[in-house]
């Protein structure tokens, strides 16, 4: 009965296949041939991207909103919020009185323009971009500073507009993924709200603290948050900004979420404010589905309190254990700090911190226990967000030197991700060429890999399971596309 219902499936197929298919087997083995040849021993880059364009891709699960918005649009924002911009310095200048004196002066000596008016200038539009993104880095030889420098150094520069249109924005974002076929994006959106605490910062710092009361200290410190009007006030404001930037950006097409960031140099105190502020707001709020922890892990500040963070959030984890985390961990290489730094990162936001899935995941080859911490995530099936343009600009680590290969090789499940897509101005399609042609891939590892970017997602069982049927019929759609437009191809 069973194999008669499937013969009677597999006939009902034939049916509305293409000529050439219903010889050749499925769509979907047509498109497996298919993209063999694209690998091949030397990949086409051409075919594949358009290939990987075309393609459904599930969600993109690490992704800077800041990072993800172009330098192009930031300068069209100076100009809405009627700022200028320092020529010589590529700096944004927000304070009135001196926006007021360079615009009563003739154009041709004012040294703070309007986007507008940069953009006319071809050189110092070019050398502006050359400041808020990763734009000619490796093809002019001017003056710069380091790779991770530069990257870093972007977000101070459009920093002062980075937080203003955030609907247009996420407009914008939406948009550009539905061109790409990419139907989730889980965005790292704003910065969780900060509240000092300068007796708390003092008490962790002092020679005489016992780690033992750690636990005491932290609970004591969430206390006086919970009681302080403006914690309070930070998390209603930053649920206030999700409802009014998200307004129309989930429709059939496309849906995103979103997760608080806490930044990793900041003082304890002010740390541990953004976390608890975040777990309350991943419980609260559906449209916000995790937490996470950003920032330069080299700085001395977050090597210095990393081993604290992770202390802080396995606190909090048992406070609010529904609450899925996303942290950054181990984007480090060696020579970047003392080998020591690279040997933990990974492990204890695994095995300390309970994270949900790690960010990069770098120095998994430095870690004292690196087959231990990979059995773990493999076997509790905690993904890594691999970010391969990402790695090879701000870290120079590519190709073989990449773990992705020893997360692959041990069964540490893993997904695709831009990281920051503006800065390193790239899109999620160019990840996945970048995976297909250097670690020698295939059609049926990289259709999972843009299953898995939903299955791992933070998103509610109902939304995930909606996505995920979604995600079938975009297949049997662009298989069927595919094998349609090979058999009028020249071969
Ligand atoms: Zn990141």
């Amino acid at each position: 009965m069973q194999n008669q219902r499937l013969i009677a499936a597999a006939l009902a197929a034939a049916f509305v296949l293409p000529a050439q298919a219903q010889k050749a087997g499925s769509n979907e083995d047509i498109v497996k041939r298919h993209f063999a040849t694209l690998i091949g021993a030397e990949p086409k880059t051409a075919e594949l991207t358009m290939f990987l364009t075309m393609m459904p891709k599930g969600g993109d699960l690490h992704h800077h909103y800041s990072g993800a918005i172009y330098a192009e649009q930031y300068l069209e924002w100076v100009d809405k919020q009627g700022y200028c911009v320092n020529k010589t310095n590529f700096r944004i200048v927000t304070e009135k009185p001196a926006i007021e004196a360079e615009r009563a002066k003739p154009g041709p000596l004012r040294t703070c323009v309007s986007g507008a008016d940069l953009v006319a200038d071809n050189t110092t539009y070019r050398q502006l971009l050359q400041k808020w993104s990763s734009l000619d880095f490796y093809n002019h030889g001017a003056d710069q500073a380091p790779p991770d420098q530069t990257f870093f150094d972007t977000f101070g520069y459009f920093g002062p507009v980075a937080s203003t249109n955030t609907n247009e924005g996420l407009k914008t974002l939406k948009d550009r993924a539905i061109a790409e076929n990419l139907s989730y994006i889980e965005t790292i959106f704003e910065l969780a709200p900060i509240t000092p605490d300068a007796d708390f910062d003092k008490l962790i710092a002092s020679p005489g603290f016992n780690p033992a009361q750690l636990d005491a200290a932290l609970a004591a410190l969430a206390a006086k948050l919970e009681a302080n009007p403006a914690f309070a006030k930070g998390i209603a404001d930053y649920v206030a900004n999700v409802r009014k930037s998200s307004a129309g950006i989930d429709d059939e097409r496309f849906t995103m979420r979103y997760q608080p960031y806490v930044l990793r140099f900041l003082s304890p105190s002010i740390v541990f404010s953004q976390m608890l502020a975040s777990y309350k707001l991943a419980q609260g709020n559906p449209q916000i589905v995790g937490v996470n922890i950003v920032g330069q892990e080299s700085l001395a500040v977050s090597m210095r309190d990393y081993h604290l963070h992770m202390q802080m959030f396995k606190f909090l984890k048992a406070k609010y254990p529904e609450v899925k985390t996303a942290l950054h961990a181990g984007e480090l290489k060696l020579g970047i700090v003392p080998p020591e730094g690279l040997t933990f990162h990974i492990g204890e936001a695994v095995q300390v911190a309970g994270a949900n899935r790690i960010g990069h995941g770098i120095d998994i080859a430095h870690e004292k226990d690196a087959l231990g911490v990979m059995k773990t995530m493999r076997e509790k099936k905690i993904p890594v967000e691999i970010n391969l343009t990402s790695n090879e600009f701000i870290l120079g680590v590519k190709d073989h030197d990449h773990p992705v290969e020893l997360y692959r090789k041990y069964g540490v499940p893993f997904v695709i991700a831009t990281d920051d897509a503006g800065v390193t101005r790239h899109s999620l399609s160019n990840e996945y060429v970048l995976f297909a042609k250097r670690y020698k891939t295939d059609y049926a590892e990289i259709k999972k890999l843009s299953y898995d970017s939903i299955r791992y997602a933070f998103l509610a069982d109902a939304d995930k399971k909606r996505l995920l049927k979604q995600l079938d019929d975009r297949y049997t759609r662009f298989e069927a596309n595919i094998a349609e437009s090979l058999s009028t191809a020249r071969r």
